[in-house]
C-alpha cells in the first residue's frame, strides 16, 4: 500500500520476482480492459480519469478473479488493492483459511516528491513498467528498456488529478493502513529513498 507515486508499482514486480510469485496492481488490471474497450474498461476510465476510485464491486471482482487461479496458490503480491474498507473486509475474509494476508507493506514519501514523480512518469504500453522523465532514460529513448515498448504518459499523471488522487488516498485509505497496524500485520518502509534501499527494506520487511 501507499499513495499514488510511492512506488508501489516499481517495487511489487520487484518482490514478486524475488519471492518467485506473481503480482498484480489493480490500476494495470483496469488499463488492460480499457486498451480493449471492454465494457468494464470503459466503465472504469470514467472513474479513473477523474481521479476517483472504481466502484468496490468492479475493483473487489477483477481482483478476486485474478487471486482465484490456480497459478496464484503458491501465492501473490497486491499492488494497489485494498483502497478502501469493503474492499480490506471482503480480501481478508477471503484469505481467512490462510490466515489472511501475511504482511502489509507500506511506503510513503512527502507530497512535493509524490506529484514530482507522477507527473513526470512514463508507462510502458506493453508490461506496464514504469519510467521517469528525469531519470532512467536517455533524452532519444523512448522506448521501454524491458520490452522495447511505446512508453506514454497516463492521462491521470497530470497535476490536478495527481493531487487529487493523493488526497483521496489520505481520506480514504489511511483508515485501511489503520486497520492492518491494529491486526499487527502492517510494516513501514521510508519510500522517499532510492529505488534499491526501498527495495532491500521491503524484501527484509517480508523476510
Ligand atoms: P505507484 O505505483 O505507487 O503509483 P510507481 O512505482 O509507478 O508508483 O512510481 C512512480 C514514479 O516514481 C515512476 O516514475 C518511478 O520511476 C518513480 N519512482 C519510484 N520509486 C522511486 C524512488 N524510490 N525514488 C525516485 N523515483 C521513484
Ligand atoms: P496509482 O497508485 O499511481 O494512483 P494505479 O494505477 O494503482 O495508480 O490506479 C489508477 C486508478 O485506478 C486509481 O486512481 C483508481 O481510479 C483505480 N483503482 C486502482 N486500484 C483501485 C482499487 N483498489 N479500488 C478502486 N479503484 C482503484
Ligand atoms: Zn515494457
Amino acid at each position: 500500500m501507499g499513495p499514488p507515486g510511492s512506488g508501489k508499482g516499481t517495487q511489487a514486480s520487484g518482490i514478486a520476482k524475488k519471492l518467485n510469485v506473481e503480482s498484480v496492481s489493480t490500476g494495470d488490471l483496469f488499463r488492460s480492459h480499457q486498451t480493449r474497450q471492454t465494457e468494464l474498461g470503459i466503465l472504469a476510465a470514467t472513474y479513473m480519469e477523474r481521479g476517483e476510485y472504481v466502484p468496490d464491486a468492479v475493483a473487489i471482482k477483477i481482483i478476486m478473479d485474478w487471486v482465484v487461479h490456480p497459478k496464484r496458490s503458491k501465492g501473490f503480491v497486491l499492488d494497489g488493492f485494498p483502497r478502501t474498507k469493503t474492499q480490506a473486509e471482503t480480501l481478508d475474509k477471503e484469505l481467512c483459511r490462510y490466515g489472511g494476508v501475511d504482511r502489509v507493506l507500506l511506503i510513503d514519501a512527502p507530497e512535493v516528491e509524490l506529484v514530482r514523480r507522477l507527473t513526470g512518469r512514463l508507462s510502458c504500453k506493453d508490461c506496464q513498467a514504469t519510467y521517469h522523465v528525469d531519470h532512467n532514460l536517455s533524452s532519444n529513448n523512448r522506448k521501454c528498456e524491458k520490452c522495447e515498448g511505446r512508453l506514454y504518459r497516463r492521462s491521470d499523471d497530470n497535476s490536478i488529478v495527481a493531487k487529487k488522487r493523493i488526497q483521496l488516498y489520505r481520506k480514504e485509505t489511511s483508515s485501511v493502513v489503520e486497520h492492518y497496524r491494529e491486526i499487527g500485520k502492517l510494516k513501514e518502509i521510508n519510500g522517499a529513498e532510492p529505488m534499491d534501499t526501498v527495495a532491500k527494506n521491503l524484501l527484509e520487511a517480508v523476510e
